[in-house]
């Protein structure tokens, strides 16, 4: 019996998806393709290199990066036992399978590496609008700048994203220091907590993670954490003057930002600059891509001491936020009157299409007045027509859709004729 279903619950029909997950039908995947090809020009122009890593992985890469106590791993994780008995994971983020393949294939000899990638990550959480089981991503990592250079330019990179997409977010950053400054933070943190009022979970977290505790959205917390120590005033020098650095160039490219000092990102790697790209258009969904630096991932994980910093979007969230996209126009829908006319045009068809235009047709025949109606329900900017007198001449007619004129046109010319319309 299902976890989910109870005795009295109806048989799940096996033609149905998991709950949680969905297909992306062929009206909507032209969004898809439009935000995958904008983010693949633009990382091109950035000189990132395209990596695609696979969905599973052994579980102990996730527990080693993620960290072992977050959420994600302890909760969320799609973790099953294969037919060895081994553990693995599907991915539920894209940051570790880079970073392990970025060791495992001596990537690591170069001095700078910047790869992204796009695709499908998993986690069981509770679903709602922008947020499902399978969904997916579209990352950046870099490895081996340790200035606040990169992390400048990685941020102009998704600001070019935004505007081109033309969607209305805002770029949070904050600073959460380094394994120098952060401990004192934390136990400075910790004194201030103690007087909170703050829900159970955080109550737990107050020991477990307590920078956690300052992006717990329940109002109480909220409340209990207004004054509590900022992270940005007890930074060491390097920190404080690589936060500094980050803003100068941000202000010098002239993107603008706020400073969220409570903004601390989930997972354990971070280090440094953290920043969120949010919306107040998605509701309680806000955040729509995120990232910060790494820069002790790499060895974490067993590779040499190179320091990290990456992000990754939510396709689903920016679809949700973009206008939909339509597929393009045919270019022109054959009619052809009969058996012998369809079968002669066989050849031009398939010429057409070698050519580079975009050629639909009615399969089946039927008559003048049907396949024209199919012609216009196609949305084909010209329609060809040829039945038996102009298959006699090879003069074939020729109807421009938008205009509604229509005229003989050489067989020969066709091609020609639509390409320059
Ligand atoms: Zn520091
Ligand atoms: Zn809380």
């Amino acid at each position: 019996m299902s976890q989910e279903g109870s005795s009295s619950a109806p048989l799940q029909f096996p033609t149905q998806t998991v709950r949680g997950v969905k297909d992306v039908l062929p009206g909507e995947t032209p969004g898809w393709r439009h935000l995958e090809q904008t983010c693949r020009e633009l990382f091109q122009r950035y000189r990132f290199q395209e990596i695609r890593t696979p969905i599973f992985e052994f579980t102990g890469l996730f527990a080693r990066s993620i960290g072992a106590a977050t959420d994600i791993v302890e909760k969320e994780m799609y973790t099953f036992a294969d037919r060895n008995g081994q553990s693995l994971s599907l991915r539920p983020e894209g940051t570790a399978s880079v970073i392990r393949a970025y060791i495992q294939n001596g990537l690591q000899q170069e001095s700078l590496t910047r790869l992204y990638y796009m695709g499908p990550m998993f986690r069981h959480e509770r679903p709602q609008a922008g947020r499902l089981r399978q969904f997916h991503q579209i990352g950046a990592e870099v490895l081996g700048a340790e200035g606040p250079d990169i992390d400048a330019e990685l941020l102009c990179l998704l600001s070019d994203l935004f505007e081109q997409l033309k969607l209305p977010v805002t770029l949070e950053i904050n600073s959460i220091g380094c394994p120098d400054c952060r401990p004192d933070y934390v136990k400075i943190l910790q004194a201030a907590l103690n007087d909170a009022k703050l829900c159970d979970n955080c109550q737990r977290r107050q020991t477990t993670n307590p920078l956690r505790v300052l992006d717990c959205k329940e109002p109480g917390c909220r409340e209990g954490t207004t004054d509590a120590p900022s992270i940005i005033d007890h930074l060491c020098g390097v920190c404080d003057s690589h936060f500094t650095g980050v803003q100068a160039r941000l202000q010098q490219m002239a993107i603008p930002y706020v400073i969220n000092a409570r903004m601390v990102r989930g997972l354990d790697y971070y280090s440094r600059t953290a920043f969120e790209w949010t919306t107040t258009e998605l509701g309680a969904q806000n955040t729509v891509a995120a990232g910060g630096r790494y820069d002790s991932l790499n060895e974490q994980l067993g590779g040499k001491p190179r320091p990290g910093i990456g992000f990754a979007l939510g396709m689903e969230r920016l679809l949700l936020l973009s206008e939909p996209k339509a597929e393009p126009r045919a270019d022109l829908f054959v009619v052809a009157l009969g058996a012998d006319e369809e079968a002669a045009l066989l050849p031009l068809i398939r010429q057409m299409r070698t050519a580079g235009l975009t050629v639909d047709r009615a399969f089946g025949g039927g008559s003048l007045k049907s396949q024209m109606k199919r012609a216009g329900k196609s949305g084909a900017r010209f329609t060809l027509i040829v039945g038996e007198s102009e298959l006699a001449s090879g003069e074939y007619s020729l109807k421009n859709m938008d205009e509604g004129t229509q005229e003989s046109v050489a067989a020969d010319q066709i091609i020609e004729m639509i390409k320059s319309a």
